[in-house]
Parts: C-alpha cells; structure tokens; sequence
C-alpha cells in the first residue's frame, strides 16, 4: 500500500509557494505597519482551552476536533483556531502588566475534522491579529479597515464587509428569552443537535448547518433590535468610524459565527469573485470582551480576526511567477567546477540567488538547464577565464554575451535584474 498524505491534508510543495510567500509577506508588511507584532503558539493544547473558550455546543468543539490523549495522561487537541491560545498565553506570561494595549499577530496551520471540499480542508493555515485592552469601537474599525486594504493590497478586489453586534451579556440575556419565544413552535422540526442546543445555547441554533435548521433560523428575530443602549452606541460608534474611513460595509443581523466567544462586534470579509465556489468566507472576527477574564486574567477588553490563507490564494489573481534563480553559473569544462563552486559562493555573498549543475555535464546542457529555471544570466568560467581573470556573461533574455571583469560580475549582474 502506498502511503499518502491524510484526507483533507495537502502538501504544499515549491512551484506554489511564492504565492504563499507574497501573502504572506503582505501580512506581515501590513500588520506590522499598524502596530502588530508576531506571536508563535504552539500546535497541541489542552483540550479544555477550546471547549471552555470556543463552547461546548459549537460545530468545532462537538464534532471537529483532533483530541488524543497523551501516553494515558491527558487529553491534547491540535489546534482548530488562534484566538484561545493567544488569550491563553496572555493570560500565561502577564502580559496586561506590562503594557495597557497589546496588539499580536500569527500565521500557522489549523486543524478542524469537516468534511473536505473545494476551500475546506482538515489542516488548513490562518494568519490573524488580536488586540488586547482597547474597548473599541473605533479600534474595531481599525482593524477592519486594515484588513480590507490588506486584501485588496493582494489584487482581490470584489469583496463585502458585513458586520453585526451581538451586544455583550445583557443583550445576549434578552436576546435568548426572545429567540426561545420564536424557536419554541419550531422545536420538533430541528436537528437533534439544535433541539439539545435549544436548552444549552439557543444562539446556536442560528449557525446551524442543517437547511431545515437553516430556514428555520432565517426568520429569527434581529438580535440588533434586542441591544442594550451600551451595546447599541458601541455597535453605532464603529459604523460611524467605518463610514470616516470610507470602508464600505452591510450590516448583516443574522451574523453570528460559529464560536461561543464573542461580544458586540461580529465582522466578516465575503469574497465575490469566481474561484472560491461556496466557501467564500475569506476571513472572519470579532470581540471578546470576556475571554481573558475567563480564563483567570484581569477584565480585559480585546477584538480579533482570521483569515484562511488558501481562500485568499484562490481569490488572489494569478502573477507571472518569479523565477528562483537569478545566476546560473557554468563550469565549461569539468575540471574548473571546483573554481565554479567558489564563483557561486562570490556571487551569492553579493546578494544574488545562484544555481549551478557540478556533476560535469556539457556545456550545452548546462545551458539548457539554466534555460529551464529561467534564470536571467549564465555566467560562464572555463580555463582561459580563469587565467585572464574574467567571466563570460551571457543575457539568457536579450541573447546577448559580454566578458567582464570577475571581481565586476555581480555588479554587471544587477542592473539586469532589477
Ligand atoms: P473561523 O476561525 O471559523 O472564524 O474561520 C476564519 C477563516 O478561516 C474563515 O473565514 C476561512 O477563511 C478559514 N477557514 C475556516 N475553516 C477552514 C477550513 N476547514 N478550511 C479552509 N479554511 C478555513
């Protein structure tokens, strides 16, 4: 039996990663510009992380995990999300005693069992930001006009912001008595599941995935009509920002999310373009406002996002890739590969992305090699130019051949290549 990577896994493998690179590049130019800086968490955490932070009754905690127990000892979960961990580790090492706003950020793959589909997938990678110790609203605007321009600093132009309020607990408590009122004639008609959700987290029933659950749970009532005037002048602050910065946005009342965490700001990014099929979610986020108290901190106001990268790709348009190989260096005859290899080393100390082949093939096919990894130049060394001092440089675009200096190669390398 051959053996192959695990369902809903894939391998990313080096023609496609400077896509990956440019995003991720992107993320990092961008998030740093504003403030953020990265965080690395690990992979494995105890299990009671996600299900006391993202909720019993969630998709991702009842059915999506990765939990295994360690050697009979305790019980681990590979990560399906960033959010608990970074609250975890903020909580861990004390960090609100060190600075009244902490703005983080990290890229890395998650882990949910869903079933596999075009955009789905069981390990897949998020890069997302948190802001610990602002209150909002106007940080929350920040953050969504950051990522509206991040993504449109990809090439991904057709997108729309939608963004809700869930209010904090005061709401939520009248909010519930509410959504019990209307889901109570509908009881039997529900999925097992939500008719158990209907007693534990009635919010629940409306991220349900079942289309009868789904219909159902379309003609709830507005959760923005049962917000407190805290919740009410919190959630207008952010559209009157959002407006100031000229970040188009809908306000989306049946937003909810699939994670129990949240409070007030609920926001995600729908990408329109063709390519993404129905998993057109590009990223999604929102408050916590009680996360790290919670989790045994200070009371703690804090906002976040993640994006999914592999939707991002698909959404990004295509570019003309980049070759990986600036120089291609070319021993004419076998015996001066050893002077080749220390030309190699002198070029690439100048800062240029050099490739040879040493194992003393003709000319003609070092050539043809350097032609098949697109390299701009070839420089060529054989026996008189060791002597003389000089390399022949060879224009693999223009097909032109000029000898230069060898002390002078990199520098007549260069302007080619900018
Ligand atoms: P969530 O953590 O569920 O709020 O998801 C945030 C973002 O991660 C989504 O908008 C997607 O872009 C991405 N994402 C979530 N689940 C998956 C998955 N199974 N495969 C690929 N991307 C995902």
């Amino acid at each position: 039996m051959s053996l192959r990577a695990v369902k809903g896994m894939k391998d990313i493998l080096p023609d496609e990663i400077s896509r990956w690179h440019r995003l991720e590049n992107a993320f990092r130019t961008r998030a740093e510009r504003y403030g953020f800086r990265e965080a690395r968490f690990p992979i494995v955490e105890p299990t009671a992380l996600f299900v006391r932070s993202i909720g019993e009754t969630t998709d991702i905690v009842e059915k999506e995990m990765y939990t295994f127990t360690d050697r009979g000892e305790k019980s681990l979960t590979l990560r399906p999300e960033g959010t608990a961990s970074s609250v975890r580790a903020y909580v861990q090492h004390n960090v609100q005693a060190k600075e009244p706003v902490t703005k983080w950020y990290y890229l890395g793959p998650m882990y949910r069992r869903e079933r596999p589909a075009k955009g789905r997938y069981r390990q897949f990678y998020q890069a997302g930001i948190e802001v610990f110790g602002d209150p909002g609203p106007y940080v929350d605007a920040e953050v969504i006009d950051m990522v509206v321009g991040f993504i449109s600093d990809l090439g991904i132009d057709e997108v729309e912001v939608l963004i809700n309020s869930i209010g904090g607990p005061d709401t939520r408590a009248r909010y519930r008595d509410a959504l019990l009122e209307y889901l109570g004639p509908f009881r039997a008609e529900l999925c097992p599941d939500c008719q158990r959700r209907m007693d534990a987290n009635p919010l629940r029933v409306l991220d349900c995935k079942v289309p009868r659950c789904a219909k159902i749970a379309s003609g709830a009532p507005s959760m923005l009509e049962h917000l407190t005037d805290d919740d009410r002048e919190h959630f207008d602050g952010l559209q009157q920002t959002l407006t100031r910065l000229g970040t188009p946005y809908r306000v989306d009342g049946s937003l909810v999310r699939g994670l129990d965490y949240y409070t007030r700001t609920l926001f995600e990014v729908l990408g329109k373009g063709e390519g993404l099929g129905a998993q057109n979610a590009l990223l999604g986020g929102g408050r916590y406002d009680q996360m790290v108290q919670s989790f045994g901190g200070p009371e703690t106001p804090a906002i976040g996002f993640a994006m999914g990268l592999e939707r991002l790709l698909m959404a990004m348009p295509e570019s003309v890739p980049r070759s990986h190989v600036d120089v291609f260096v070319v021993a004419a005859q076998p015996d001066v590969r050893a002077e080749a290899a220390l030309l190699g080393r002198e070029l690439r100390s100048a800062g240029l992305r050099v490739e040879s082949d040493l194992r003393g093939g003709s000319l003609k096919s070092q050539l043809r090699r350097a032609d098949k990894l697109n390299a701009r130049i070839a420089m060529i060394l054989g026996e008189s130019e060791i002597e003389n001092g000089v390399v022949q440089l060879k224009d693999l675009q223009q097909k032109t051949q000029t000898e230069v200096p060898r002390n002078e190669a990199a520098a007549h390398a260069k302007p080619l290549l900018a």
